[in-house]
Parts: structure tokens; C-alpha cells; sequence
């Protein structure tokens, strides 16, 4: 049995730095500190964070003292400006492909465009990034929504960090008969792009492929389901436990990937669960 890790597997810059962030509060800021949602879409990270007294909260309205940190998927301004009138420490671990991604919608909206945001509606980074389009934007998670939209006479696009190139692509498409001014940011970030294409080409090669990732992970969801596309025998886990024996079977070649907030030991493990299976312990 061969395993491969895809090359741009682990954790993604943006997740390594909210992560150092938070790592670096609990050494050196006021506390108790606190998350605003979970840091990253990463159960077992999350509740090693807990141990160490990083709790995560839904609403600033929970916290009265302390340390808040913004988590890489961005939030509404109105909510950090709510934190530092109530006195918190307000620390920024919005991923700065996020933060632009959100200046390129503010920006849209003051130049008079009618935005429209590609991404999942009920995920935090779009509704922050709604925010800051004043609510004004139109959310569209994939071309069959656009049937129903109005013709415009000016469109500005941004995206997701974590969305496929190929949903982008679609979307932009059906914009064309939508609008004669059609302006585009893709702000698909390049860390989502490389590991969503290395991916991609791994679970072509091989003859089972896991996702190792949060099952609450959009970016996750995602790469499992592009590896589905290659590769029907694809599996999207959390973590070593998920492995089933089963999948080995006729199995020579198996392919690993990651979601951007899956850390290396959860890979680990995988890779030793599986290799478990071959040789006796
Ligand atoms: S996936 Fe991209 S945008 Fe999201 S946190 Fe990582 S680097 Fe930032």
C-alpha cells in the first residue's frame, strides 16, 4: 500500500496566523479571552484551544471583560466597533485575503455597483462580507439562482475565499446576460485554488482518496466533493477513527488531503490508522 499527501495539504497562512494569534493571547492578553464563533471550522483544535482558556462565544453581548479575538472568517465592523466600546482587546485574525475580499465589496458598493457576493449564504466570512456591502448585496450560491435575478445596469463581483474556480466560472457566465458592466474580483484565495487543484489531480491518480477535515468545514466540504468528482471512492473524515477497513479493499494507491484548518497530527494519525490496517502492531 502507497500513501500519498497532496502537496498543498495542512494548514492554510490565514489559519496559521489566527492560530499564532490566539496561542500568542493567551500569553500576553488580558483575559479570559474568548472567540467570537468557533477560530476555525476544526472541532478538535477548537476544544485543544478550550483547554488552554480560549472559549468560544456567538455574540460580543457574552463577554464583559477580557480579550476577543475575530476568527479568519471576518465579522460585520459594527461588532468589532461593539467589542472596543464595551473596553474588550479586540484582536484581528481575519485572514487578510478575507479583509480584502471585503474592501473590494465596500469599494464596489461606494462606486455605485449593484454586488453581487458567489459564496454560501449562511457562511460567517459571506455575511461579513454582506456587511460591508451595507447589506446591499445579493448572495448567489450557484448560476441556477440567476434565472430569477433582475437585469442590472451595473455589476460588481466578489467571491468567497474558500469557492471553487469552476462555480466562479459558471456564475460569471450567466452575469453576461444579466448586465452590459460586468466587473469580477476573484478573490478565491490562492491557498483554496493550489490545494483544491493538487487535490483534484491526486484523487485522479489514486484508488481511494480521504478529505481529512472539520465535517462543519465549508472549505473542507468543498475538496471532498471536487475529489468525488475524479474519484467516486473519495471519503471526507474528521478524524482516524472514521477510517473504515473496508475502504482498503483493492485499495494500492490511497490519497490524502486536508481541509485548511486541519492540523498535521489529525493527518498523522490518519496516515498511521491506515498503515495500521497493513501492518500488525
Ligand atoms: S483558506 Fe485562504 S482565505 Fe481562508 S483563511 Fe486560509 S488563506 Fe485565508
Amino acid at each position: 500500500m502507497r500513501i500519498t499527501v497532496a502537496k498543498h495539504a495542512g494548514y492554510c497562512y490565514g489559519v496559521n496566523r489566527a492560530l499564532k494569534l490566539a496561542h500568542e493571547a493567551t500569553e500576553d492578553s488580558a483575559k479570559p479571552i474568548y472567540t467570537l464563533g468557533p477560530i476555525i471550522h476544526n472541532p478538535q483544535v477548537v476544544e485543544s484551544l478550550m483547554r488552554q482558556g480560549v472559549n468560544a462565544v456567538q455574540s460580543v453581548s457574552e463577554v464583559d471583560e477580557g480579550t476577543i479575538i475575530i476568527r479568519t472568517h471576518g465579522v460585520d465592523p459594527k461588532i468589532t466597533q461593539a467589542a472596543k466600546s464595551k473596553g474588550l482587546k479586540v484582536i484581528d485574525a481575519t485572514c487578510p485575503f478575507v479583509a480584502k475580499a471585503q474592501q473590494r465589496a465596500a469599494n464596489l458598493v461606494k462606486n455605485g455597483h449593484n454586488v453581487v457576493i458567489v459564496g454560501e449564504r449562511n457562511h460567517p466570512e459571506v455575511a461579513g462580507l454582506l456587511a460591508y456591502t451595507n447589506n446591499k448585496a445579493i448572495v448567489i450560491e450557484s448560476a441556477q439562482e440567476l434565472d430569477s435575478l433582475s437585469v442590472m445596469e451595473r455589476i460588481g463581483v466578489v467571491v468567497q475565499t474558500t469557492q471553487s474556480l469552476e462555480n466562479l466560472a459558471s456564475i460569471a457566465k450567466g452575469l453576461l446576460n444579466k448586465t452590459k458592466e460586468l466587473t469580477i474580483f476573484n478573490t478565491i484565495c490562492s491557498a483554496t485554488s493550489q490545494r483544491q487543484v493538487t487535490a483534484a489531480k491526486l484523487a485522479g491518480a489514486v484508488d481511494l482518496m480521504l478529505v481529512v477535515g472539520g465535517k462543519n468545514s465549508a472549505n473542507t466540504t468543498r475538496l471532498a466533493k471536487i475529489c468525488r468528482e475524479k474519484n467516486e471512492k473519495t471519503f471526507h473524515i474528521e478524524t482516524a477513527s472514521e477510517v473504515d477497513k473496508s475502504w482498503l479493499k483493492n485499495a494500492e494507491h490511497i490519497g490524502l488531503t486536508t481541509g485548511a484548518s486541519t492540523p498535521d497530527w489529525i493527518l498523522k494519525e490518519v496516515a498511521d490508522r491506515l498503515r495500521s490496517f497493513i501492518i500488525p502492531r
